[in-house]
This record gives structure tokens, C-alpha cells and sequence, in this order.
């Protein structure tokens, strides 16, 4: 009994130093992020943005040949944040959750995302919700051209070979549903990296469960019963209006079977492929 004790009593110890630690070890930068968002809400506390707010913000400046500035400002009382639309997924390709919060907290990384979540299930917060994170890189999703300023970046420890644990899925379900519900992101819009940056990423990997997710509300799957497409159905034509970018089709059609049918890794289209292909379009057409 006194064991238990002793043991629940270390436990609840340790677990409570780890935190002190992660706290001491993140102070220096969770004081930069306070400071970098103070310098944001100056910027839209005014109508028109200066150059020097902008600039001290690490905004683009805008140029001040042909700023127009003779605006006569009448401030609306009906207005609020603009919210994200999207949730990309990823998963970090590091060894560690450590070497992860590390490489989010560097300045010299220029990459973050607003979540992260350990093998442990465990859920970290980098930023809020309503700000833009640097996850999507050059990603591309339908006409959407900027998927950082439109999404709320997910990253899964994992290192991209091995399976995720269960914990860790049942976390992200949780965090997935407030977020669904908090900013009413469509089903459809819960998509992977690898979706977005076909050719270039390939997170969050084969070992993903997608059809889990779409279970629950986040992301599309196929249908148990599939027809043949007809003939005249172009299978560039679909990925495209799933949202793929086509411009390099080979790496189009892996990313989609990466999603989809991860039991294929070639760019040729099987009749099971292509039969999975058209009834994701016929559900996005119809949405
Ligand atoms: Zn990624």
C-alpha cells in the first residue's frame, strides 16, 4: 500500500518537476511570443497599418508609392476575427517531441504549427487559434494559394515509419471536434500536408488512419460500394476538383493513393483506384 503510495507520490513528483522544466525551458520564448503579438495588435488597432508598425510586427511593409491614405475612416461596430477554415495535418519526421518544441521555438527554423501532440497523447498549444502559423509551406489546396493564412496546422510526433498510437489518435479526435466545432470548418477541409504539397510532402504518411478521421466527421472517404466511372471521365479532372494540384499529375496521383488507396504506390491508374477516385468526386460535386 505504502508503495502505491510512494510510487503515485514520485510519479505526480516527477511529472511536476517535467513541467517546471518545459516552463523554465520556454520562458525566454514565451515572453517573444507575448511581445510579438502585442506588436500585432498595434498593427490592427489602426485603420491604416503604418510601415513602421508593420515592420516591427515582421509583417510585409507596404510600400509607400501609391499608399493611398485620403480614406475618411467611419469604424463599424459589426466586425470580428477572421477565423480558420481548414485543418492540416502532419507529422513531424523528428525523433523526439523535445527536438520538435525546440524546432518551433528557434528563430532560425521559420516553421511552426499551433499544435503538437506526443506519442502520449499529450497536446501542446504554440499559438493561438486566430493567428498564422508556418506549416503549409508552398502548399496548394483547390484556390487556395495560402493555406497558412486560411489553416490551423496539427503536427503528429511520429517519425513517419511507424504506426500512431492509439492514444495519440484518440487526442487528436478531441482537439479535431473542438476545433470543428469552434470555427464550423467543413468535413471536407480536414486534409494531410502531403495533400497540399503533392511531390514534395508526403506527412502524415501511409500509416494514417484517414478513414478513422472520416468516421468521425474530419476529412472524406469512399464509399463500400463503387461504380465504374464512365469513360468520359477524366481522372485529372477529379483529383483536381478534390482539391489536388495537377500541375505535376504523376505526383498528384501518389499523394491521392497515399490518402486513399495506400496499398498502391504506382502512378497507374487500377480500375479499384480510379472507381475510388470517382465517387470522392461525385461526393465533393454534391456537397
Ligand atoms: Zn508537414
Amino acid at each position: 500500500m505504502w508503495k502505491v503510495v510512494y510510487l503515485v507520490y514520485t510519479g505526480a513528483a516527477i511529472l511536476l518537476m517535467s513541467s517546471c522544466a518545459s516552463k523554465k525551458q520556454f520562458a525566454e520564448t514565451n515572453k517573444v511570443y507575448e511581445k510579438q503579438v502585442e506588436q500585432l495588435a498595434e498593427v490592427i488597432k489602426q485603420p491604416l497599418p503604418t510601415p513602421h508598425a508593420m515592420a516591427a510586427a515582421g509583417l510585409p511593409s507596404p510600400g509607400l508609392e501609391g499608399q493611398r491614405t485620403d480614406f475618411e475612416w467611419v469604424g463599424t461596430v459589426n466586425f470580428n476575427m477572421r477565423k480558420p477554415n481548414f485543418v492540416v495535418l502532419h507529422h513531424t519526421a523528428q525523433d523526439s517531441i523535445q527536438q520538435t518544441l525546440r524546432t518551433f521555438t528557434l528563430e532560425r527554423t521559420q516553421v511552426s504549427a499551433h499544435y503538437v501532440i506526443d506519442k502520449t497523447g499529450k497536446v501542446y498549444q504554440l499559438l493561438n487559434d486566430y493567428l498564422r502559423a508556418w506549416h503549409a509551406g508552398n502548399g496548394r489546396w483547390g484556390s487556395v494559394t495560402d493555406v497558412n493564412s486560411a489553416s490551423i496546422g496539427i503536427e503528429l510526433d511520429n517519425n513517419g515509419l511507424e504506426p500512431y498510437s492509439e492514444i495519440q489518435i484518440a487526442n487528436l479526435l478531441s482537439l479535431l471536434d473542438t476545433l470543428k466545432t469552434n470555427y464550423k470548418i467543413p468535413t471536407e477541409n480536414f486534409i494531410g500536408h502531403g495533400d497540399i504539397a503533392p511531390g514534395r510532402k508526403v506527412d502524415p504518411g501511409v500509416n494514417f488512419p484517414w478513414k478513422r478521421l472520416a468516421e468521425k466527421g474530419f476529412g472524406l472517404w469512399y464509399d463500400d460500394i463503387l461504380q465504374t466511372p464512365p469513360p468520359s471521365f477524366n481522372p485529372l479532372d477529379g483529383l483536381r476538383i478534390l482539391g489536388y494540384d495537377t500541375r505535376n499529375a504523376t505526383a498528384a496521383i501518389l499523394a491521392f493513393k497515399r490518402h486513399y488507396v495506400p496499398t498502391e504506390t504506382t502512378e497507374e491508374w487500377t480500375p479499384f483506384a480510379l472507381s475510388v477516385l470517382y465517387n470522392l468526386y461525385i461526393k465533393k460535386t454534391t456537397l
